[in-house]
Formats: C-alpha cells, structure tokens, sequence
C-alpha cells in the first residue's frame, strides 16, 4: 500500500470485477445498439478503459474536461476545459465518471449533454459517495458506493499525484491540506 494512505477501500480485485459486471450490464441493456462512452477527464481514464475492454458491442469513445475541485475541496463552479470532438446527436451516450459526490458535475453534464440531443443519456460511474449529496442526479450504472472519506487511486487524485494506483485508497488526512473544516465541503 502507498505510504500516504490510511486503508485500501476497494481492492485491484474487487474494481476489475466490480467493471467487468458494469461492462457486461452495459452490453445486455445497448444489445444491438451502439453506444457512446464520454468519459471525464482526467479521473475516468483507467476505468473507462477497462470498462471499454468489458463492453461487448459496437462502443465509440469520446471526452469532456471539465473543472470543479481544487486539491480536496470542491469549488462549486463547473466549467468545461475541453469539449467533445463527436456530435452526440441521436446516439445513445453514457457519461463515465470516476466519482459522483455532490452531484454537480453530473447536473451540468446531464444538462449540457441533453441540449445536443442524443437519443439516450445515462450516467455510469464507478464511485457513488452519496453522503453529500447537493444536486439528485439519476444513476444507472454504478460500482461501488463509499463513504464520506476522501479517495485516491484507479484515476483520482490528490493534486493530481496517485491516479496511477491500482487500487482505491484512503489518503491520510495529514497528506491533505486544510482537511477538517467543512466534511461536505
Ligand atoms: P461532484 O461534482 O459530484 O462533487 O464531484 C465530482 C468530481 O469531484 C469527481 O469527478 C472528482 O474529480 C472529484 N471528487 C469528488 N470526490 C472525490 C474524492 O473523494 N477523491 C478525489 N480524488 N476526487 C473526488
């Protein structure tokens, strides 16, 4: 385990089942169809990738960079970095992301997406850390719901250091600075 971290949550093991079993829900319910995956940059990267690789019809891959947290704290204000290249119009899309915690991000992609009009729009993400919740998004697809604990690992990360982890871990709180004011940020 990485010395900065407090405890594994979900281990190398339990994340590539935990995918395969979303990748495999993915391919009965778009059976047919083709399916649009926009993942969120950066933190969806190693679980869209190996959910792509679980996904068993035709799939196209696209990506939105979008800005909200800065070090561990949410700042409230989703703006968009960087746009799709696809035009989503009439395909059925699902946005991946890593991690839903209060639900803005969500909110604005949902509600920025659906002015393009695809003909389906989900949500597949992999973390669902409902405990502070701010905006109700709809959750089709999703893996592992965790606490209130800031995560790392398997894409997320601590001003952007620990994406790389196989795994998804705990960060110490002495690692983060600032931590224990407002636990819902
Ligand atoms: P939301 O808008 O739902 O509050 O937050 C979504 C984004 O915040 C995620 O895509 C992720 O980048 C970041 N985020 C939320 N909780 C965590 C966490 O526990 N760890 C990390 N590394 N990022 C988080």
């Amino acid at each position: 385990m990485h010395k900065d971290l407090e405890e594994i949550l979900i281990t190398k093991r339990d994340l590539e089942a935990g995918v395969k079993k979303l990748g495999e829900q993915i391919s009965a319910d778009y059976a047919g169809r083709c399916v649009t995956l926009i993942g969120v940059l950066k933190g969806c990267v190693l679980f869209l990738s190996d959910l792509a690789k679980n996904i068993s019809i035709d799939t196209r891959l696209d990506f939105m960079m979008l800005s909200s947290y800065s070090g561990a704290q949410s700042t409230g204000v989703v703006r968009t970095i960087l746009d799709l290249k696809e035009n989503i119009e009439g395909r059925d899309v699902i946005i991946v992301e890593d991690i839903v915690d209060s639900g803005l991000t969500m909110h604005y992609m949902l509600q920025n997406l659906k002015t393009r009009r695809p003909r389906s729009l989900e949500i597949c993400t992999l973390l669902d850390k409902p405990s502070c919740r701010k905006a109700k998004v709809p959750l089709k697809y999703s893996g592992f719901t965790i606490p209130d604990k800031f995560v790392v690992g398997y894409g997320l990360d601590y001003n952007e250091i620990y994406r790389n982890l196989p795994y998804i871990g705990v960060l110490k709180a002495s690692v983060i600075v600032g931590q224990g004011k407002d636990p819902c940020r």
